[in-house]
């Protein structure tokens, strides 16, 4: 039987919040009901949440996105927390077996940690995705995905970027071209 995880991406105060650094605004702050209910039906299924989160150093001049983007996810700031009611679904369930917590430092949670050997220990094939920002961390993350063998699904409704344009373009890239379900 396959086996499957969520993965919880970037779903924190500096994404979502008004005043967060690099935010989504409102297509990000529709989404806490949607991503607090996904998230809570794969704990009670006791099925793994991974919650994959972007950690940045202040004043980094080697990091690519340095000229790129404003500075976000600072380490240690507030703008790192989860945003709204999700971080009340981690605190409750942070203690299971099945919810994990890790820092990543580029788009794709894939990227210099540890992801991928926690899936295939525990014989993960179906991977399904929620957060922030579409046609960044959560596309990177599906490319990456994709190209491991695993199978993608993205949640429309848990789903958002501060790019129109751009999250329209990666959910049909999901499906048109990583194979992936976007329910
Ligand atoms: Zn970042």
């Amino acid at each position: 039987m396959s086996k499957k995880a969520l993965l919880n991406i970037d779903y924190t105060h500096d994404f979502v919040a008004t005043d967060g650094k690099l935010t989504c605004g409102i297509p990000g702050q529709v989404l806490e009901d949607s991503i607090v209910d996904i998230t809570e039906s794969f704990i009670q299924a006791g099925d793994d949440v991974f919650f994959a989160i972007d950690a940045h150093e202040e004043n980094d001049p080697y990091h690519p996105e340095s000229k790129l983007f404003p500075p976000h996810n600072i380490m240690g700031t507030p703008g790192r927390a989860l945003y709204g009611k999700l971080a009340e679904v981690y605190e409750k369930n942070c203690h299971l077996p099945q919810v994990h917590y890790f820092d990543k430092t580029r788009y794709s949670a894939f990227t210099g940690t540890n992801l991928e050997l926690k899936l295939r220990e525990r014989s993960i094939s179906e991977l399904h995705l929620i957060g922030v920002c579409t046609d960044i961390c959560i596309l990177h993350t599906a490319i990456d995905a994709y190209n491991k063998g695993f199978d993608i699904v993205v949640h429309r409704k848990g789903v958002a970027s501060f790019n129109q344009a751009g999250h329209d373009v990666a959910l049909e890239h999901v499906e048109a071209v990583l194979g992936g379900k976007v329910v």
